[in-house]
């Protein structure tokens, strides 16, 4: 490659060499495939009346989470930050309890855990996963915490730390065993936001297993889409039958009589939306395989390109890929603003990674760690296109 060229040059022009020849006029960053059932099942809906709240498809989609995850039991939900939202109320979280999470993550995250009056608690990352950094959540608990019984509290601000969200960032299983270990001695529940990490397994077990509950996104950006959509997957059986019920506004099942017996919400997945669920779980087989193709050729071409690296699995992992990354070398740093302007104009789309959740107005207060790997990271990180593409299964 010519070395006279700038680093947003030349990851645009790597960029390009992966994608297939006829899809260049216009490289998203992620865009949903629909060349499966999803016509047929949705059209199904239509003709048959059945396209709201209750319906086959909702127990369909939810009996092939479960089967393909290998998580007995799985909610079907509105969107992601819903089925947070319950996973955190269920798990017992509520007002004044602090919920440790990585500052890098989406908003919402965090504010799953606003909607129960709790405080998020931001955690530092690991450079080798991109999520939590178990070893260090141990070591600052151990400076901060007060153990009483089988709570913990934070010495600075009086509160009860309940629980902990690890994320799956981009699809990379964050470091479950160790985090489970800190779960473990400081007595917090494991709330997984699995959102990104459909498809991605932590050493041979599908991620969203350690968690008491496991949130699941199916928005349109992400690996498989419902148009919106989310679920909540568990172990427990109990858990999911109330998560079902609470997510059905609390409506005890009756032949014509409107009976709640608590406060619920309206979070349930419509059956249109799961019919769309079903066609793409069909095909999220090939959607991975796709993904972790265009990975290998990302690695080959970035493997001569000095300045920048692409993200790889950790050796215990098997991502998903769900969105490709390339991190900057810190030297490099200050021209991301550059790359991001270079490769967009040239119709390469490319995405830094969210603004630490720290640094937004509403979390500027909360309470949190060094977060120093984070910060330099998110200078660093450029998300590249990362469609699935057929033709890029054969190579
Ligand atoms: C997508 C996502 C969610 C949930 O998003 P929805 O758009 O509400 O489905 C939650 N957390 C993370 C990390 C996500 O990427």
């Amino acid at each position: 490659m010519n070395a006279h060229l700038s680093i947003a040059e030349k990851l645009t022009l790597a960029v390009r060499s992966v994608i297939p020849a006829e899809e260049l006029q216009h490289i998203a960053l992620h865009e949903p495939r629909f060349h499966g059932n999803e016509w047929a099942y949705v059209k199904e809906c239509i003709d048959t009346n059945w396209v709201s709240s209750t319906g086959s498809y909702v127990n369909r989609f939810e009996q092939m989470l479960a089967e393909f995850t290998g998580i007995p039991h799985a909610v079907a939900v509105v969107n992601g930050t819903a089925a947070l939202h319950i996973c955190l109320k269920l798990s017992g979280v509520s007002t004044n309890d602090e919920v440790l999470m990585p500052t890098l993550s989406f908003v919402a995250t965090a504010n799953a855990v606003s909607y129960v009056g709790a405080i998020p608690h931001f955690v530092d990352s690991d450079r080798r996963t991109l999520g939590i950094d178990a070893v260090k959540l141990m070591d600052y608990l151990k400076e901060i915490s007060d153990v009483r019984g089988s709570m913990i509290f934070n010495k600075r601000t009086g509160r009860r730390i309940k629980a902990v969200i690890p994320m799956h960032t981009f699809g990379h299983p964050v470091d479950l065993d160790a985090l489970k270990e800190v779960c473990d001695h400081y007595h917090l529940t494991m709330i997984e936001d699995a959102a990104e990490s459909l498809g991605s397994y932590y050493k041979g077990v599908h991620t969203g297993h350690q968690g008491l509950m496991s949130a699941f996104s199916f928005n349109g950006n992400k690996i498989i889409t419902t148009g919106g959509g989310g679920a909540i997957l568990t172990h427990n059986a109990k858990l999911a039958e109330y998560a079902r019920h609470l997510t059905t506004t609390a409506k005890v099942p009756h032949k014509w009589e409107y009976y709640h017996d608590e406060i619920g919400y309206n979070y349930r997945m419509p059956n249109i939306n799961a019919a769309l669920g079903c066609a793409q779980l069909e095909q999220l087989p090939r959607f991975i395989q796709a993904k972790r193709s265009l990975a290998d050729q990302y690695k080959l071409v970035f493997k001569d390109i000095q300045g920048v690296e692409f993200f790889e699995e950790a050796p215990y992992a098997r991502s998903n890929y769900w969105l490709n990354v390339v991190l900057l070398h810190p030297e490099y740093a200050d021209q991301r603003d550059e790359l991001l302007n270079l490769s967009n104009a040239r119709g390469v789309m490319t995405r830094p990674s969210w603004n630490p959740l720290h640094t937004l107005p509403m979390y500027a207060q909360a309470p949190k760690m060094d977060l120093s790997v984070a910060e330099e990271l998110n200078g660093r990180i450029i998300n590249i296109p990362s469609s699935v593409y057929d033709n890029a299964i054969s190579i």
